[in-house]
């Protein structure tokens, strides 16, 4: 998976192609999203809110022991078992809401079928996810993103810390702006937003921590200006000292 530089395109997707160059060389494909079906993915992206994927796995594996992974079984469950099942993921209540409502809405606007869903133009299968209580607009960008195959960047915090950090993106950049920048200045592929995100989670969860950075440590610190003998300590909006964007 390359990005290829495009004619006439400005600096910062350069740099974007070089970032996504030196974390795919340095951690290798991550092979996201950890989930066997596209329906698993689904319940991932909702599972996964507010905590850790290790929680949402364990919920995850909770359903699949009680082979509810399917959306018809799934929809079965009475609310209040599937709380329990849910329960590591927390949120349990809210989650096992949306996990049936989503599974409510997918059999009536869709007779079940993710083809369906998915099949539709990417900005209309978007407002329709976003119109469903408890799916935000990162959860469903990565449900259309790892389970509907569209081309639509997950910008989430981990992506914008980094590219702040980098002074690609303002500190206080929101979600729809990082995801404006991304896609202004890296082209619409799919396989390369899939790998690009992951290879940033994995970047941020090892070095790039929301109050301390380990730069020295991590593969994008040759892109600081001044590569440093200890890890920074930073508050949430204080970038580090990036190069000028070249
Ligand atoms: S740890 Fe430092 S070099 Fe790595 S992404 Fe964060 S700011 Fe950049």
């Amino acid at each position: 998976m390359h990005l290829e530089r495009q004619q006439g395109e400005a600096v910062p997707g350069e740099t974007l192609r070089r970032f996504y160059a030196t974390l795919l060389e340095s951690f290798g494909p991550q092979g996201w999203w950890p989930a066997r079906t596209r329906w698993e993915v689904i319940w991932g992206a909702i599972l996964t809110q507010n905590t850790t994927w290790r929680n949402a796995s364990l919920a995850i594996k909770n359903l699949r022991k009680a082979g509810a992974l399917g959306w018809r079984r799934l929809r079965q469950v009475p609310i209040a078992e599937l709380e329990q099942m849910i329960r590591p993921a927390g949120f349990f209540r809210q989650k096992a809401q949306a996990l049936h409502n989503f599974t409510l809405w997918i059999e009536q606007v869709h007779g079940g079928s993710l083809r369906s869903l998915f099949g539709q133009e990417m900005a209309k299968a978007r407002a329709q996810l976003l119109a469903l209580k408890g799916i935000g607009p990162e959860t469903a960008d990565a449900i259309l993103l790892y389970s509907g195959r569209h081309p639509v960047f997950v910008a989430d915090a981990y992506t914008r810390r980094i590219l702040s950090r980098h002074n690609l993106l303002s500190p206080t950049a929101d979600y729809h702006s990082a995801q404006q920048f991304l896609h202004q200045h890296l082209p619409p592929d799919e396989a390369v937003y899939n790998e690009y995100h992951a290879l940033l989670v994995e970047a941020a969860k090892r070095y790039c921590h929301r109050n301390v950075a380990h730069c020295e440590k991590c593969p994008l610190g040759k892109f600081l200006e001044k590569p440093t003998a200890d890890s920074r300590q930073l508050t949430v909006t204080t970038s580090c000292q990036p190069s000028a964007v070249s």
